[in-house]
């Protein structure tokens, strides 16, 4: 369907970098509004001229400061649209760019103007080969990715909750020949354990005691040892407090105990773990949770104790065996129809973008979809220019059968 697609390396390209570099020229460091909007406006020009309405909206960030956010989009037929997500913030503040053969050597050129600019470049690939854009194509780039993301949060949930799918430009990364994209990302609960047990002098009725520290240490370990290595869940014990009820709850007051002889000799009664679990399918969030309260359970009976686990902030997996399975494997089709091989990440680590879905069960994700190169969030970033080419023309044979 594309054998008639022109060299990609023309004009197109040419233009497309020409565009990144200026947007890479454009500082726009998180929190810097007015370098933000310099990006969303030069963007927005550049997305109008392909026939995009394009909206430069003023949310306020987590500090109450407004940031721009740059919704771009196309005509829609029905309400479902297709969503590209990105951000047009950068950790650092910009340095001037600089083309060094293969590489682009600038402040956010990975990370990710490039796949901003590789939209646009895939837009004129697609409109050259005389194909239509995808019905209702939306573009949300949003100011506060690398900061607070709290934006980010709320644009993304707004407005993945209707789309019939979701694009995330973010980088894929380099794999020798290859290069990846992600299909599947962890999702995080946080819990905390409460433990409650009896206290006692350690000289005189140490077999009155119950303590909660014992408890609470069975329970962590027990936990620790529900990990699975490679894709599988995680529990981390981030921390873990125990001693009088005086020294957990007012432990700022009282952590000069540490290092006296003071409260030695009492079985401690109180006993607080806090830390989170990491999994890849809701089913896997679930069974790992219902074993976390079962070792409670059994952990508060050996120990005569009261042990009550509590679960707090939680952020959806991407499922790589979910709904964006199927788009995964055609994208993988696609490249290596142009002789591009990609390798797929069940698991990327670390929250982002399709973290903030509210379903990522029924809405299909590709994530990793922009360019790779290196020193993301250094002063030594670069872009690999063939790969921006490279997922350029991906992105236009992709948005075509959208
Ligand atoms: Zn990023």
């Amino acid at each position: 369907m594309t054998e008639d697609r022109r060299p990609v390396r023309g004009e197109v390209f040419e233009r497309t970098l020409a565009l990144l570099v200026e947007l890479c020229a454009l500082s726009s460091p998180s929190g810097d509004a007015d370098g933000l909007r310099r990006v969303a406006a030069r963007l927005g020009t550049e997305l109008s001229r392909r026939g995009l309405a394009c909206d430069v909206r003023e949310e306020r960030d987590a500090d109450g400061v407004l940031q721009p956010v740059l919704v771009a989009s196309g005509p829609a037929a029905g309400d479902r649209r297709l969503v590209l997500v990105g951000h047009l913030d950068t950790v650092l503040p910009a340095v001037p760019p600089k083309v060094a053969g293969d590489r682009l050597e600038a402040t956010g050129a990975l990370d990710m103007k490039g796949g901003l600019a590789t939209l646009v470049g895939a837009l004129d690939l697609l409109a050259a080969a005389g194909g239509r854009m995808p019905d209702g194509l939306t573009l949300v780039a949003v100011p506060d990715e690398e900061s607070s993301g709290s934006i980010s949060e709320r644009a993304v949930r707004h407005w993945s909750a209707r789309a019939r799918a979701v694009l995330v430009l973010e980088p894929g990364e380099p794999r020798g020949d290859a290069e990846s994209l992600v299909a599947g990302r962890r999702g995080l609960t946080e819990w905390r354990l409460e433990v409650v047990g009896r206290p006692a002098h350690s000289g005189l009725a140490y077999w009155e005691g119950r303590s909660a520290l014992a408890a609470a240490a069975d329970w962590c370990a027990a936990a620790q040892r529900l990990s699975v290595p490679g894709a599988g869940r995680t529990v981390n014990v981030g921390r873990l407090v125990a001693g009088t009820t005086d020294f957990v709850d007012a432990l700022a007051d009282n952590h000069a105990l540490l290092g006296t002889s003071r409260q030695r000799n009492i079985v401690p009664e109180r006993a607080v773990a806090e830390g989170e679990v990491r999994f890849l399918s809701a089913a896997e969030g679930a069974a790992v949770l219902a074993e976390l309260t079962d070792a409670a359970d059994r952990i508060a009976a050996d120990h005569e104790v009261v042990a009550t686990l509590i679960t707090g902030v939680s952020a959806p997996p991407v499922d790589p065996r979910g709904p964006g399975e199927e788009l995964v494997r055609r994208a993988v089709a696609l490249a290596a129809a142009r002789g591009f091989r990609l390798e797929v990440e069940d698991n990327r680590g670390g929250i982002s973008f399709p973290n903030y879905m509210t379903d990522t069960a029924s809405v299909p994700v590709v994530d990793g979809l922009g360019p790779v190169g290196g020193g993301m969030h250094t002063r030594d970033e670069w872009l690999d220019l063939r790969s921006l080419e490279k997922r350029m023309v991906l992105l236009a044979d992709l948005l075509a059968t959208l």
